[in-house]
């Protein structure tokens, strides 16, 4: 007689093909029993030889299906009951679904085989997909994940479709989106009132266009894309001046690798990231000079295609580097419905590609690059969201807003942390409707109540999701201080709960303990028994508030104050006039703040070499600076002095204004202050660990983007015995703050 296992897997296992990959598994060792979607995770009860048993368990462990992220296998043996086939039963609705949906995945091998074979009944069908591809979460309306509960729900499975679709031993089988060009959604081109349908047709004309240097509208996953040819300067131009975006850089999809290889330098590691389920945009240095694309710019954003859309385009003859870009006016999210996006992109786009199968919510593209500390991701959205990015010791449900400027929700369900897209600058309309949206979709696909939640949101009261928690009838509503969220986002990705730390939040601005304007903090504590503070950048004045964030000489009236300054107004600063109207501010302490942030020091010192007009885009004057200090070797430090728990930035100010006055190159000062910040900081860290006996260092927060400052802290910190820790998982801007909320949130709540 043979035995029985009783499996439970836990991870992303649901709408990845785990349940027909697992009834192939078990067809080919003999195995008999059944399989079942539970709401904890995939269920089995399997019968059969031993050997065949072990060989499942190992397959299972070694090679499950591509998209499947497996966290636990747990094992229990039992009694054989005598089962005479394998079944795949209906699934059990008990408590809340922790199944966790499975992000969008990009087309795979076989249907993209499929798609350019001429014999295929799928031949050129855009819609094609299976089990291991195609979209997830972007047309999920509600759990279980099942057709009628997908924007797939208004097309009836043709006879052949329905076939696959019912064969356990199909790749279409359970493939919620199946579909095909007899019974599915198809394109369309439309071009002002004339319309080319036919996938074919359209596709052609598409890319026909977009060789023409047209300017064109695609519908694709998780929203629309604008997209023209991207080595044809006049076409990009077209694109800037159309969508307001001045200066900001594009991002673009290439045919293949190979393209991909001569567009930007990859490292193995970006590499793997550009190839992997996620498709995410991956910044690297660029190797094609591509004028209009990516100015003053060292890295260029670039993705591989990763819907049938997007290869059928590039295989009828569209340019191999497309600007892709999401289609939307400045930093609203991107356009999702298709009266919208008529609407928005109408002065845009010169003609429209357009699907006829719904998307459920906004996915934009996810960012990632591969920084000195290993993977960063900067946006996390498609490929990414919603997957769990951590556990919490936790069964009661916690939902946390996040912060303003880089919007994302988490929501905590049976412990595990499922953190939302991506979702913009919450003072646009549009991203605070996305933002109340997805608060509203996530408590509804895991079934969770409002009233049994705690919610956490910033300490800073006039955050526009500050304001949305409190008016949500939760069970309990909890601040938590930005900075510590900060800290805590990167504890929270480990499950570091007790770890004692050295915490280093710097980033552009958020709300302190007392009503200052934080950026440039050092903390000691645990998530489990809080953050102190412990030191902090020397605290300088900002007049004007948010405009300060937009004009580097505004925040430089500010730091400056307090030390001798020649004239500014006089080469080679040329300070506009708008400096010495801030100075008034600051001189009759009218709209004047305290601040202590490191992303306003940046700005200062961006002002100082030149860069004095208005941004055009949050932390542009910062990217600027590290893009003038990347290509120099280390110089002589500026001196940035630690005494009585604050970094002294004014020494270091003085030394520039001297410099710059002398006439030396602003490359040359930009790697200095690049390396007295990393220098002082890392004095800082030093002194302070062995104060308070923490050997492990967090640095979180905006300004831990720049590579080239995080690269000289990390050489100088690796001297020491101190271990340092990044984010890697979520953001280390303010994308990462509702998960370091729900950490900090939970300690707080005493769950
Ligand atoms: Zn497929
Ligand atoms: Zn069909
Ligand atoms: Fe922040």
């Amino acid at each position: 007689m043979g035995a029985a296992y009783h499996i439970l897997v836990r991870g992303t296992v649901q709408g990845v093909g785990f349940r027909p990959f697992v009834y192939r598994l078990a067809d080919a060792y003999y195995l008999k029993g059944w399989v079942l979607n539970g709401e904890g995770g995939v269920e089995l009860w399997l019968e059969g030889a031993r050997a065949g048993l072990e060989a499942f368990v190992r397959d299972l462990e070694t090679n499950p299906p591509p998209a499947a992220s497996i966290t636990e296998v747990s094992v229990v043996e039992t009694e054989p009951e005598g089962f005479t086939d394998f079944t795949i039963r209906h699934s059990e609705r008990r408590n809340h679904p922790t199944t966790r949906i499975s992000p969008d995945l990009p087309v795979c091998e076989a249907c993209l085989a499929e798609l350019r074979d001429p014999s295929d009944r799928r031949h050129g069908y855009p819609y094609i997909n299976c089990t291991d591809c195609g979209p997830r979460y972007s047309i999920i309306t509600g759990l279980p994940y099942d057709r009628p509960l997908t924007t797939m729900r208004d097309w009836t499975l043709c006879k052949d479709c329905a076939r696959e679709y019912h064969d356990p031993l199909n790749r279409r089988f359970h493939a919620q989106p199946v579909a095909c060009p007899v019974c599915g959604p198809h394109y369309a081109l439309r071009r002002g009132e004339h319309v080319i349908r036919g996938d074919a047709e359209a596709v052609l004309e598409a890319s026909r266009l977009l060789s023409e240097g047209s300017l064109l509208a695609v519908k694709g996953l998780g929203g629309y894309h604008l997209a023209c040819d991207a080595r044809n300067a006049d076409a990009v131009k077209t694109l800037r001046e159309r969508k307001f975006r001045k200066e900001k850089a594009f991002a673009v999809m290439v045919k293949d690798v190979g393209v991909a290889w001569s567009t930007v330098d990859l490292s193995p590691e970006a590499e793997v990231l550009l190839v992997g389920t996620a498709r995410p945009i991956v910044l690297a240095p660029a190797r094609l000079d591509l004028p209009e694309v990516a100015p003053n710019n060292r890295d260029l954003g670039v993705m591989l295609p990763y819907t049938p859309l997007h290869h059928l385009l590039f295989d009828a003859g569209a340019p191999e580097v497309l600007v892709m870009t999401s289609a939307n006016r400045s930093s609203e999210p991107i356009a999702y419905r298709d009266d919208e996006a008529w609407e928005r992109l109408a002065g845009i786009a010169d003609a429209f590609l357009v699907g006829e199968r719904p998307i459920a919510r906004r996915v934009d593209d996810s960012v990632i690059k591969v920084s000195v500390f290993g993977s960063q991701i900067l946006r996390r959205a498609r490929g990414y969201a919603p997957s769990a990015v951590t556990t919490l010791p936790i069964t009661q449900p916690l939902l946390a807003v996040g912060a303003d400027l880089k919007s994302s929700v988490t929501l905590v369900v049976e412990g595990q942390a499922f953190v939302s897209q991506h979702l913009g600058d919450l003072a646009h309309f549009g991203a605070l409707k996305a933002f109340r949206e997805t608060i509203t979709d996530l408590m509804q696909m895991y079934d969770v109540n409002l009233k049994d939640t705690v919610v956490v949101h910033d300490l800073h009261p006039d955050y526009r999701s500050t304001q949305v928690a409190l008016e949500l009838p939760a069970k309990k509503h909890v601040a938590v201080q930005h900075h510590r969220a900060h800290v805590a986002s990167v504890l929270a990705e480990r499950q570091a709960w007790d770890e004692r730390v050295l915490g280093v939040a710097f980033d552009g601005t958020g709300y302190g303990d007392a009503s200052v304007i934080w950026g440039g903090e050092f903390f000691v504590g645990s998530v489990r028994e809080g953050f102190e503070r412990v030191a902090h950048l020397r605290p300088a004045k900002l007049p004007g508030g948010d405009a300060a964030a937009k004009w580097p000489v505004q925040a430089a009236a500010g730091y400056l104050s307090e030390l001798e300054t020649p004239d500014l107004s006089a080469p080679p600063f040329n300070f506009p006039k708008r400096y010495d109207q801030a100075k008034q501010l600051v001189d009759t302490n009218l709209q004047t703040f305290t601040t202590t942030s490191i992303g306003r020091l940046f700005d200062t010192v961006a002002a100082l070499l030149g860069f004095t007009r208005e941004m055009s885009f949050e932390g542009q004057a910062a990217g600027w600076l590290e893009h003038l200090a990347h290509n120099l070797q280390a110089v002589d430090p500026y001196p940035l002095p630690f005494e009585a728990g604050q970094l002294d930035y004014r020494p270091m100010l003085s030394a520039l204004i001297q410099e710059r006055a002398r006439g030396k190159s602003i490359a040359d000062l930009a790697s200095a202050f690049h390396e007295g910040l990393a220098q002082g900081t890392s004095n800082a860290v030093l002194k302070l660990c062995e104060a308070h006996q923490v050997k492990v260092v967090v640095l979180s927060g905006g300004v831990f983007q720049n590579d080239h400052l995080s690269g000289r802290l990390r050489t100088l910190l690796e001297r020491s015995e101190l271990t340092v820790w990044t984010a890697h998982r979520a953001p280390p801007n303010d994308g990462g703050i509702s998960l370091g909320q729900v950490a900090l949130g939970w300690a707080k709540a005493g769950l």
